[in-house]
């Protein structure tokens, strides 16, 4: 059924399958789409009364429908990207949330706008990108971020964020925590390099780039190498559901990571500045046997330990339930609380 409000359509009932790369089967009692904060604006004051809450969606791939939504779904499809400014060494480069985070890579790429290329063909749009400040390949959304435009949801007003106020951590920012569910992403603008500073120390960027014959790195060639290794590594949720890894990697203290070392030969651990250590999720959830573990159309990744897929019929409270049995495996074994990385919603 089709309600018309103004020049808005809110549809009725509408299947999310299609809207999150886990394919999971769930509805949205209202959907629409918003392309400015005007719209948006306009579609929360007609539904505001009626309407229990609102839930901001950009390309699904973070996130965990594990029952119907009962509220009112709205997809940002906010476009545009442009030089704001520049200066002796950065582009400002402003960006509309709903724009794909992989085509704007490459945009940046194309017209040698440096900082970004290692967070290539991460799926998804550039509003969630701050969310969870995405991160691989040792580069962090924070580390290219200037600022960003958030519409706030109930006050109905545009507000700014600085690096700062945004409090990034390890796919943490106040948008997952403090402000979780109070703002839709409107603008996000980038401070990105004139001079490239390349980082191919993480991964098997180095080994790549051998591979692929390159002499003198570039950040064009640097994000070919992410794209080849990502491609062979991580599973395209356009043939398997799945949302990349669904928990983080947990921190825990040095000392805990020196007695984990003497019980369990060959766990792995980052050490990190802060006097901790980052252990490796999926190597704890493969010790535990999960690997390859399939229950119904549930299961986790053969290859990739720290990735939950669906199948095909999977409904998300299947894939939660694989989740929270893996959880608690993962703590009786090694004393240690995985944190879910995806959105559960
Ligand atoms: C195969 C695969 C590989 C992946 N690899 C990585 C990786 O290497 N690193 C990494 O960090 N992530 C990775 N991810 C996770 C995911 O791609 C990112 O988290 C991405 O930023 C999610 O973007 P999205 O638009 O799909 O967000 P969605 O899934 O639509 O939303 C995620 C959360 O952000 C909120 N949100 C989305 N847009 C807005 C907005 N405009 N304003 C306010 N809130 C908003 C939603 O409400 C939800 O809570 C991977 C996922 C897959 C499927």
């Amino acid at each position: 059924m089709l309600t018309k409000l103004q020049s808005m359509e809110i549809l009725e009932n509408f299947s999310l399958k299609k809207y999150n790369t886990f394919g999971v089967d769930a509805s949205a009692a209202y959907f629409s789409t918003f392309n400015s904060s005007e719209q948006l604006n306009e579609l929360l004051n007609q539904v505001d009364q009626k309407m229990h809450s609102t839930f901001i969606l950009g390309g699904g791939s973070n996130l965990l429908f594990t029952q119907d939504v009962n509220g009112l779904v709205l997809k940002n499809e906010i476009k545009g990207i442009q030089v704001e400014k520049e200066d002796e060494n950065f582009y400002y480069l402003k960006a509309g949330a709903g724009e794909n985070w992989h085509q704007f890579v490459l945009y940046c790429v194309n017209n040698n706008m440096a900082g970004v290329e290692n967070l290539s063909l991460i799926p998804g749009n550039i509003g969630a990108g701050p969310m969870q400040n995405i991160g691989a390949y040792g580069v962090e959304f924070k580390d290219v971020f200037y600022e960003l435009e958030a519409f706030h949801l109930k006050e109905k007003k545009i507000v700014r964020f600085n690096l700062e106020d945004c409090s990034f951590g390890y796919r943490e920012s106040v948008f997952k925590t403090r402000y979780k569910n109070q703002f839709a992403i409107i603008t996000v603008t980038f401070k990105l390099l004139k001079q490239p500073r390349f980082n191919t120390s993480y991964g098997a960027i180095e080994q790549e780039l051998e591979r692929m014959n390159v002499q003198e790195p570039s950040i064009g060639a640097i994000s070919q190498a992410v794209i080849n290794i990502r491609r062979s590594k991580l599973p395209d949720p356009a043939e398997i559901g799945n949302a990349g890894s669904f928990f983080k990697n947990p921190e825990v203290p040095t000392a805990t990571f020196s007695a984990l070392q003497q019980n369990f030969k060959g766990i792995v651990g980052y050490a990190l500045p802060n006097t901790q250590v980052k252990l490796a999720a999926g190597w704890m959830i493969e010790q535990c046997g999960w690997k390859g573990y399939r229950k119904g159309d549930a299961g986790c990744h053969a290859k990739q330990a720290l990735v939950l897929v669906n199948y095909g019929a999977a409904s998300g409270k299947e894939i939660y339930d694989l989740s929270e049995e893996i959880l608690k495996s993962v703590q009786s074994k090694f004393g240690v609380t995985l944190e879910r990385e995806v959105n559960i919603v």
